[in-house]
C-alpha cells in the first residue's frame, strides 16, 4: 500500500494531481514494522522507509514503537522546519524520530505555500536581501540572523530542494529557474511551483524524509508536553540569561495518540529535541492557516521554562476569500500585483482614498484600508475584482485559486470575490540563537514557531519557508559539531545515557492513572472557549489595536486561561484538549505582549482614542516573556 494510498479519498485527490504531474514523482515506500502491517508498494524506488499511523495502533503498539525505537533527535512537526531538520541529521547518520500530530503529514502550513521561496536573482546578493529583509521588519531584527539567511539561504535551497528532495520549481523555456520579483523585494529572486509552492516542497521533503532509512515518521501523535527533567522546577522567568543557568533539561516529549478513543501519553526520550511545530493562526477568528496551526509549540516551550519573545508581532494577510461557514482561503498578493482592485459593497473602488499606492500599499496598510472601511460600512467583507483580466491568462496564472473557486460556485474570470483580512503569520515565538538552540538546553526550534530575530516587527513576502530551511539545517549542523572529537563523542554519550535514565516531571492526568478515571471533555465546550479565544484576540489584538481593547483582552484571556486550565486538568487528555490548553496560554501570552507595547511598529499597530497612534516613551522593543 503506498504513501498515497491510506490517505482518506479526499485528501489523496488534493495532492494526486500534483504528483502525477511530476515527472520525478516517486511513491513512497512506508514499512510499518515491530510486528505491525508491513506497508509495500507497486513502485521501483529501492529505498525503504518508516511511516508508523499511529491511529492504525493501539497504545500499547504505540509505547512499544517508541520504546524500541533508538532516538538520537526527536523532531516535532513535519513542515518544512522538521524535515529539513530531519534530512541533514539523518544524513550525518542520527537516527531521528520526526512526530505529527495530523492524520496526514501535509496537513501543516509548509503544504499552503502559495507564492515561492527565496532564492538569489541574477545581480543580487546578501547585502541586498539583507536589506530587504531589514526594511519589511522595521530595523528591530537580529542582524546577525538576516545575514545568516542572506549568506546560507541559497546554499540550502540548493543543498535540500534541487539535490536531497528535488522540487520540481517552475523554469524558463531555457531550462533556468524561473524568478519572480515579490512585494518589497527589490529584486526578482522568489523560485516557485505554479501558484502553490508548498505543495511541491512538502510533498518533496515529505517524500525524501519517509524514504530514509535514519527517519522514522509518526502521523496522528501530538506531543502533550515537553520531557523535561524533574530537578529544575524553580524557572525563572525573567531573562534569557536566567534561564540559561537552569540544570533543567529537555528531554523528549510526551506523546499521545490522536485518535478518538485517546488514550495514554507515552515518553518518548531523546538526547534533543526539535520544536518544529509551526504557527498560530488558528488563534484568530479569520486566519489563512490551516485548523492544525493552534499555537502547541508556543505554549509547551513555556511551561518547560523556554524563553518567548516578540510575541506580539502578528501578520495579517489583506485578502483571504470569506464565505459564510467555511474557512478563509489565501488570495495571494500577486493578484493586486496583477491589477486586481478593491471595491466596497457599494461598488466604489475605495483603496486610493486611503493611500497613494491603492492596492500596491504595502501589507499592513491594505489589511488596515480594509478593516477601516468595513467598519465604515459596517459591511463584513470587501470585494476583489480582478475580472477585467483576460479569462484564459487568469486561469493559467492562478490555477489553485480557480480551482478553489469554482468548487465553491465562484468564479474570478466574471465576478470580484469577497475578502476579509486574516492572521497570516507570526513573527514571534521562541527565542533561538543562530544555531537554534532555544535557551533550554537539549531543546532547538526552527521554523515558525521559532524567533530567530530575523523577521523583527514584521515579515518580507516568501522567507519563511528559506528560514525553516535554513535553521533546520544549522541545527542539525550543531548536532554534528558537539559531537566532534572525543570530548564531543564523550559529552553526547553522557547525555544520551541521562536522556534514557533521567527523572522527568511527570504528566498531571499520568499520575496514578488518573486519565482513564476522568469524564470525555464534551466538543461543544471545547468550541465555545476556542470560538472565544478566536473573538477576543481577533476583536482586540488583531489588524488595529487600541490600549483600551489591549488592557481587555489582557485580563479576559487570562481568565479565559484560568478556567480552561481548570477543564483540561478534570477531563480526560484527547487531542482537542491539548489544544485548547495550548491555544488559551498562547493566545494570553499574544495578549500580554501587545498590551505591554504601547508603540506602533511593524505589524503591531496601535490607535489611541484620539485615532492618531500612539506615541509613549520609548518600550522596550524585545518583550522577553
Ligand atoms: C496560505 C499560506 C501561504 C503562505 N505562503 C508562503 C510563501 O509563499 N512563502 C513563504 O516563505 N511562506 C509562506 N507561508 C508561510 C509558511 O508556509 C510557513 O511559515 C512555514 O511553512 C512554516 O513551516 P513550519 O515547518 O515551521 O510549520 P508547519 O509547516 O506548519 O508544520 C508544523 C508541523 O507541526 C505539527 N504539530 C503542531 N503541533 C504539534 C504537536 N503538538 N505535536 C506534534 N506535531 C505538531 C503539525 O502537524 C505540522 O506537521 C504561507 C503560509 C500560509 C498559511
Amino acid at each position: 500500500m503506498s504513501f498515497l494510498a491510506h490517505r482518506s479519498l479526499q485528501q489523496a485527490s488534493k495532492i494526486s494531481s500534483a504528483a502525477a504531474s511530476r515527472s520525478n514523482s516517486r511513491i513512497y515506500i512506508l514499512a510499518q514494522r515491530l510486528g505491525l502491517t508491513t506497508l509495500n508498494s507497486s513502485s521501483s524506488s529501492s529505498s525503504r522507509g518508516l511511516h508508523y499511523q499511529a491511529a492504525l495502533g493501539s497504545d500499547a503498539d504505540v509505547a512499544r514503537v517508541v520504546r524500541e525505537r533508538q532516538t538520537d533527535l526527536l523532531v516535532l512537526g513535519c513542515g518544512v522546519a522538521g524535515c529539513a531538520a530531519a534530512l541533514k541529521a539523518a544524513e550525518q547518520g542520527l537516527k531521528v524520530t520526526m512526530v505529527t500530530s495530523a492524520t496526514d503529514p501535509l496537513d501543516c502550513n509548509s503544504f499552503w505555500a502559495q507564492g515561492g521561496i527565496i532564492y538569489k536573482a541574477t545581480d543580487d546578493s546578501p547585502s541586498l536581501l539583507s536589506s530587504d529583509i531589514m526594511v519589511a521588519g522595521a530595523g528591530v531584527n537580529d542582524p546577525l540572523a538576516v545575514e545568516k539567511l542572506a549568506m546560507k539561504g541559497p546554499g540550502c535551497v540548493e543543498d535540500l530542494l534541487l539535490r536531497l528532495a528535488p522540487v520540481p520549481f517552475d523554469r524558463k523555456p531555457d531550462g533556468g529557474l524561473a524568478l519572480c520579483l515579490e512585494a518589497s523585494h527589490n529584486r526578482a529572486r522568489i523560485i516557485h511551483w505554479r501558484d502553490h509552492t508548498g505543495r511541491a516542497i512538502t510533498e518533496s521533503l515529505q517524500q525524501a524524509a519517509a524514504s530514509h532509512l535514519n527517519i522514522l515518521l509518526l502521523s496522528g501523535m501530538t506531543a502533550v508536553d515537553l520531557a523535561v527533567t524533574e530537578d529544575g522546577g524553580k524557572v525563572s522567568r525573567d531573562s534569557l540569561a536566567n534561564k540559561q543557568q537552569q540544570q533543567r533539561r529537555c528531554l523528549g516529549a510526551h506523546l499521545m495518540r490522536v485518535t478518538p478513543d485517546a488514550t495514554e501519553p507515552v515518553a518518548l526520550r531523546a538526547p534533543a529535541t526539535v520544536l518544529a511545530t509551526g504557527g498560530l493562526g488558528e488563534l484568530y477568528q479569520h486566519t489563512s492557516n490551516p485548523a492544525s496551526a493552534r499555537g502547541d509549540g508556543f505554549a509547551m516551550a513555556f511551561r518547560a521554562g523556554a524563553a518567548l519573545q516578540n510575541m506580539e508581532y502578528v501578520q495579517f494577510h489583506p485578502t483571504t476569500l470569506h464565505l459564510p461557514g467555511e474557512r478563509s482561503f489565501l488570495l495571494t498578493e500577486a493578484l493586486r500585483g496583477e491589477g486586481a482592485r478593491l471595491i466596497n459593497l457599494e461598488g466604489e473602488a475605495f483603496a486610493t482614498r486611503y493611500h497613494p499606492q491603492g492596492e500596491l500599499a504595502p501589507r499592513d496598510v491594505v489589511s488596515r484600508m480594509i478593516v477601516s472601511e468595513m467598519s465604515r460600512t459596517g459591511a463584513s467583507h470587501m470585494l476583489l475584482d480582478i475580472s477585467h483580466r483576460e479569462k484564459g491568462w487568469l486561469r493559467g496564472r492562478f490555477p489553485s485559486i480557480d480551482a478553489h473557486c469554482r468548487a465553491r460556485g465562484l468564479d474570478m474570470t466574471r465576478q470580484a470575490l469577497p475578502v476579509v483580512p486574516a492572521a497570516h503569520y507570526f513573527c514571534g515565538g521562541v527565542v533561538t540563537d543562530l544555531e537554534g538552540q532555544t535557551s533550554l538546553p537539549g531543546l532547538f526550534a526552527a521554523g515558525e514557531v521559532a524567533c530567530t530575530g530575523l523577521h523583527g516587527a514584521n515579515r518580507l513576502a516568501s522567507t519563511s519557508l528559506l528560514e525553516g530551511l535554513v535553521w533546520g539545517v544549522a541545527i542539525a549542523e550543531q548536532l554534528k559539531t558537539a559531537r566532534a572529537g572525543k570530548d564531543g563523542e564523550k559529552a553526547a554519550i553522557a547525555i544520551s545515557n541521562m536522556a534514557q535514565k533521567a527523572e522527568l516531571a511527570p504528566l498531571g492526568h499520568s499520575v496514578n492513572g488518573a486519565n482513564q478515571s476522568l469524564p470525555a471533555a464534551k466538543p461543544e465546550q471545547v468550541d465555545a472557549y476556542m470560538a472565544e479565544i478566536r473573538r477576543t484576540l481577533w476583536e482586540n489584538v488583531g489588524v488595529v489595536r487600541r490600549p483600551e481593547g489591549l488592557e481587555h483582552a489582557s485580563c479576559y484571556l487570562r481568565r479565559i486561561e484560568a478556567e480552561v486550565l481548570r477543564f483540561y486538568a478534570s477531563t480526560r487528555l484527547s487531542k482537542e484538549t491539548v489544544s485548547l490548553r495550548n491555544a488559551a496560554e498562547t493566545a494570553r501570552l499574544i495578549a500580554r505582549a501587545a498590551a505591554r507595547n504601547t508603540q506602533s511598529i511593524g505589524t503591531h499597530y496601535v490607535e489611541s482614542d484620539e485615532g492618531e497612534e500612539a506615541d509613549e516613551e520609548e518600550q522596550e522593543r524585545k518583550l522577553m516573556l
